[in-house]
Formats: structure tokens, C-alpha cells, sequence
């Protein structure tokens, strides 16, 4: 899934607890958000969908930040939680997209995100057919009502910002291997 699905996606995890601790609500938001898109990093440095992608590894991260958060509950130890979980759940939704290559509708790679304790990767699953689908796009539309109506003020901006990117990209994504290669790989 493109970026601004996974951002999307980090502040619909959030809503419900900014929901109930309206104080911390914009910090959780951007947290979350942040979570959302870092695994994406990895087209940058690394092989994507494996540098920083940990479909297992995460979820012990988000185990931890959650004891911590319990423990001792403060801005930096609740917005770690909701860094990680936005990131984990980043990591597993990647395996339900198209594989990890440059044209993913050719549907020629099996490489959907690489699980590190097993050492090898998950074939996609392809009910998103690939980043910036319509069905992408769709996702993005929808994850991104939370971030309009609940919030106010720069999460509400960003999400704005995030949906306007996810139309521009969703448009010229089958030109984007010719465009932009390294982004698409
Ligand atoms: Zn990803």
C-alpha cells in the first residue's frame, strides 16, 4: 500500500485513544502517523519491505512500549506504543498488497514484506493489487474520516495534505517507474 494509506491508517488506530484523552489526541495522532510511514523509509536505504519492515519483530516492540506506557505512562512512553503499532501493522498490511517490484500489476514478484525471524519472504496476497490502486485509494479515502471529523488543527492538516498526495499519486502511478524509478522500487 502507498504511504498515505499507512499514514491514514495510524490515525484511525489512534482515534479511539485521542478520543478518550483529548489532551494527548494530536500527540498520538502524529505519533502514529510517523509510525505509519516509517517502514517506508526503506526505499530509500536498504531493500524495501525488508529493511524497515518487521512483520514479527514490531509486534514485540509494541509489547514492550505497551508494558512501558502502563508502567510509566507519559507523552514519550505513549507515543512510542502508538509509533510501533502504527509501524506493525504497517508491516503485516503490506503482505495484503502486490509484490515488491517496480510494475507490481505485472504481478511477476512473490516478495510481498520479508518476515526476518523465518528468514524469507511472504508471497502477496494482492487484495490491494498494488500501491496507489483505486482500491488503494479508496483505503486511503476512508482511514482518513477519523483524521477530518475527530481531529483538529496539524492532524487534520496532514491528513489533508496525505489525501491530496494519495490522488496525485494514485494518478500517475503507472507512470512512476519511468518518472521516478527509485520511488517505485
Ligand atoms: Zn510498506
Amino acid at each position: 500500500m502507498m504511504s498515505p494509506t499507512h499514514i491514514a491508517t495510524g490515525v484511525a488506530i489512534a482515534a479511539p485513544f485521542a478520543v478518550l484523552t483529548p489532551e494527548l489526541a494530536t500527540l498520538v495522532a502524529l505519533a502514529a502517523m510517523t509510525g505509519g510511514v516509517f517502514p517506508d523509509l526503506d526505499l530509500f536505504v536498504g531493500v524495501h519491505r525488508k529493511t524497515l519492515h518487521f512483520p514479527v519483530y514490531y509486534w514485540g516492540a509494541v509489547l514492550a512500549a505497551g508494558v512501558l506506557a502502563v508502567a510509566a505512562p507519559s507523552t514519550v512512553t505513549i507515543a512510542g506504543f502508538f509509533f510501533f503499532l502504527s509501524a506493525a501493522v504497517h508491516s503485516v498490511a503490506d503482505w495484503f498488497c502486490g509484490g515488491n517490484e517496480l510494475r507490481p500489476w505485472e504481478k511477476t514478484s512473490e516478495h510481498a514484506v520479508f518476515v526476518h525471524p523465518l528468514g524469507r519472504w511472504l508471497p502477496p496476497k494482492r487484495l490491494v493489487r498494488w500501491d496507489g490502486s483505486p482500491e488503494d485509494l479508496l483505503l486511503t479515502v476512508l482511514l482518513s474520516l477519523p483524521g477530518l471529523l475527530l481531529f483538529e488543527g496539524p492532524v487534520r492538516l496532514l491528513t489533508v495534505a496525505t489525501l491530496v498526495v494519495a490522488v496525485v499519486y494514485a494518478t500517475v502511478r503507472k507512470r512512476v517507474p519511468d518518472l521516478a524509478p527509485w520511488l517505485a522500487e
